[in-house]
């Protein structure tokens, strides 16, 4: 059945528009009204942070996911911290960095107004209360989280998503200046993020016209920055038609083999995707040669054998977090998945890693 493709009402691209931040904001009429800002720590050093024109009642908060991606136990936090350190609700929430902020932002404006833990609400359509206004702010291109409908989590036993159109932001500002301080490889292991949301999509059982045309469109942007001579302004908006295929389709094998990846290694998933990508030439074949190429344009160096060193316990829960993902796995592979991608091939996949 087709899906009802929700999309975030209003966006403001191009470069230089970190500026006009304040037009996608609700205006604060009341003396309690605040803003609060959800940032990578890591532009504290890039110097994004004091190009943030903050208001003495708004809030602030750094957030640091060097060591890991975003966790339900750090979104708890956070909403406790937020909660115990101001009396009213924040007007409005902005994230702003990669696809790890973002989510975080994401998960918080939904936790401010909902009980209990994040955990609870990581799987479909569990949330109930409309979460705090909310605008992304993305500082890095390819997760395509400015666009989708979920906050990524790592919980006490599962990666998942809140996916929810409570999750959507309400508006996004897409500057492709503030990408210019990412590092090469992250910039390149995240595009590949959008690479394989597009190709997941375009080769899935779910697709349609509407999320193919924007799957083609950014998939062509890739092949454009990678394969040619593409700028961030493109890579950006493939992100965003990436992020918007996806919600209207779903991803695919390579992303319930990756989220395993991540849970028992602590690979970042564009890293990881990327890891998983490139064993799975019986599914996606000239895409994976086609993403070989792009690794040798740019010099990219691929680990290996990062499976080897995991216990079978270990291989044991990452292919039980690959069968959990059973949306990707039908939409690759038909409703008849189990079939195809039995225990062995799970495994085998795995080993090859
Ligand atoms: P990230 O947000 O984890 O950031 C990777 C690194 O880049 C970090 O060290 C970060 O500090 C740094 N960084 C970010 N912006 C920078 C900048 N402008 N300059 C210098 N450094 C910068 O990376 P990501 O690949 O964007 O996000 C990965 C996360 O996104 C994962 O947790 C994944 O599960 C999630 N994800 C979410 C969705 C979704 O639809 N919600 C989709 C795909 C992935
Ligand atoms: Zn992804």
């Amino acid at each position: 059945m087709n899906k009802v493709f929700k999309q975030v009402p209003r966006i403001l691209y191009g470069n230089g528009t970190l500026q006009r931040l304040t037009e996608l904001l609700p205006q604060k009429d009341t003396v309690s009204a605040y803003y609060l800002y959800i940032v990578d720590d890591i532009h504290r050093q890039t110097g994004l942070i004091e190009k943030f024109h903050l208001d003495e009642e708004d809030l602030l908060i750094c957030v640091d996911i060097a060591e890991h991606e975003p966790t339900t136990r750090q979104v708890d936090e956070l909403r406790d911290k937020i909660l115990a350190s101001r009396e009213t609700l924040p007007l409005a929430l902005i994230a702003i960095g990669g696809g790890s902020v973002m989510d975080i932002g994401k998960a918080v404006s939904i936790m401010l107004t909902n009980e209990g833990t994040s955990a609870a609400y990581q799987g479909w359509d569990l949330v109930r209360n409309p979460p705090i206004f909310k605008v992304g702010v993305p500082t890095l291109s390819g997760t395509g989280a400015e666009a989708s409908r979920t906050a990524v989590l790592t919980g006490p036993d599962k990666k998942m998503g809140i996916n929810s159109d409570y999750s959507m932001f309400d508006a996004v500002l897409s500057d492709p200046d503030l990408v210019q301080t990412v590092p090469r490889e992250q910039r390149f292991f995240t595009a590949m993020d959008c690479y394989i949301h597009c190709v997941e999509s375009l080769e899935g059982t779910m697709i349609n016209e509407l999320s193919r045309s924007y799957a083609a469109k950014g998939l062509e942007l890739c092949r454009e920055v990678f394969i040619g001579e593409g700028d961030d302004g493109k890579l950006m908006v493939a992100s965003y038609l990436g992020g918007c295929s996806i919600v209207n389709s779903e991803v695919g094998i390579c992303h319930a083999l990756s989220y395993g990846l991540s849970l028992e290694l602590g690979l970042r998933h564009g890293l990881a995707n990327c890891i998983a990508f490139n064993v799975l030439d019986d599914y996606y074949g000239d895409y994976v040669r086609e993403m070989r190429q792009m690794v040798g344009v740019h010099g990219i160096k691929l680990p290996k054998d990062v499976t080897r060193a995991l216990d079978a316990k270990a291989i044991e829960r990452m292919m039980a977090m690959a069968v959990k993902m059973e949306k990707p796995l039908t939409n690759a592979l038909g409703v008849n998945w189990a079939k195809v991608l039995t225990r062995e091939v799970i495994f085998n996949l795995y080993s090859r890693m």
